[in-house]
């Protein structure tokens, strides 16, 4: 088999594609022949040893991924030799022609969704449900703004949001990605580097402000966020990259709630239930992943380096 190995935390360049020895599953295991996987940026603060969790080295990285079952070492497991599958993580590492997963790492991929939409339904998606629904109890009728629409988790929510029955901004910083998010559903779109735009954003609501915001860049939006909530407001911290000042008062004065998550920490129940209403969702359609850029698995380090770079466009993938 084949897979990226990463020997010291470093530089995208520390990723080089090895031939490794076969995998074998053990009990308990599902090995997966791998047709996609897909780059998320936690993939890159791992590499760079940045993150708070660090894997023991030499590893492959990668959690997302979607390919067929090639082994099954669970007779109870819930897939069978040859079952369409996208993964919830792996024991082994997605950026690989194989990998080993754990029973529950191991979802049903619906035959309408291709192998590189499924390497991005696990983080982006399962993310997503988790922000709207089980952090900010986001509920049909109230308006949501999804402060980073383009990229791999905002697309999620939009469509998630949209299906849900909320009213639906999303914020793109490319003309590209804001055609994106309007396709995808968004009922109004803003550029978040328009001088101005929250201006934009508290117009569209009436002067009343959003219920919920699933926030991509907490450290440069917080603040700003905080002044564009609703009484009863949310605000779900998604993705933060530093430190910002906030006016506590601004929550204070409106009820408000500032609610942070990492998908990591979900319990088995609520990944079960996420997983559940995923699978609803992409099998009735109104769930369709968005594939940006594929690149070849041998230069995972592209996909790194794109992942990072402003102009978000979807799901960036890497093909074994
Ligand atoms: P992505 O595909 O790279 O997308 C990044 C998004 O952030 C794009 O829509 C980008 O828009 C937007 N953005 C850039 N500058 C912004 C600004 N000033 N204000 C608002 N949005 C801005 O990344 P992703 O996979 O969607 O993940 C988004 C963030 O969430 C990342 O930081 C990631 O690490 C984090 N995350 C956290 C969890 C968790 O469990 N908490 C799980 C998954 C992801 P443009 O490029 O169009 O400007």
């Amino acid at each position: 088999m084949e897979a990226i190995r990463i020997h010291e935390f470093g530089e995208p360049g520390v990723m080089k594609l090895e031939t490794c020895a076969d995998l074998q599953v053990g009990g308990g295991q599902i090995l997966v022949d791998i047709r996609a996987a897909g780059v998320n940026p936690v993939d890159t603060y791992i590499r760079a040893g940045t993150y708070a969790m660090k894997p023991d080295l030499p590893f492959t990285p990668g959690m997302d991924g979607a390919g067929t079952v090639a082994a099954v070492g669970d007779e109870t497991a819930h897939v069978s030799v040859g079952d369409r599958v996208y993964l919830a993580g792996t024991l082994t590492g997605s950026y690989a022609s194989h990998a080993l997963c754990s029973a529950s790492q191991v979802q049903p991929l619906p035959d309408n969704v291709s192998f590189k939409q499924g390497a991005g339904v696990y983080i982006p998606y399962a993310t997503a449900w988790r922000g709207l629904f089980q952090r900010a109890e986001g509920r049909s009728g109230e308006t949501v703004l999804v402060h980073g629409a383009s990229g791999g988790v905002g697309i999620a929510a939009v469509q998630l949001a949209r299906a849900a029955g909320m009213t639906v901004i999303g914020t793109a910083g490319s003309e590209q990605g804001a055609a994106l998010v309007a396709e995808q559903g968004a009922h109004y779109v803003v550029n978040h580097h328009d001088a101005g735009y929250t201006e934009q954003i508290m117009d569209l609501t009436g002067g009343l402000g959003v219920d919920v915001i699933m926030e991509m860049l907490a450290n440069v939006n917080l603040d700003k966020d905080l002044n564009m909530l609703a009484y009863g407001g949310r605000v779900v911290v998604i993705g933060n990259r530093g430190v910002i000042e906030i006016n506590p008062r601004d929550a204070m004065a409106r009820d408000a709630s500032i609610l942070g998550m990492v998908l990591l920490l979900a319990s088995p129940e609520d990944l079960a239930a996420i997983h559940a209403g995923l699978h609803a969702g992409l099998e009735n359609g109104t769930l369709n992943p968005v594939v940006g850029t594929e690149f070849p698995l041998a230069d995972a380090a592209g996909g790194h380096v794109a992942v990072m770079e402003p102009g978000a466009y979807g799901k960036i993938v890497l093909i074994p």
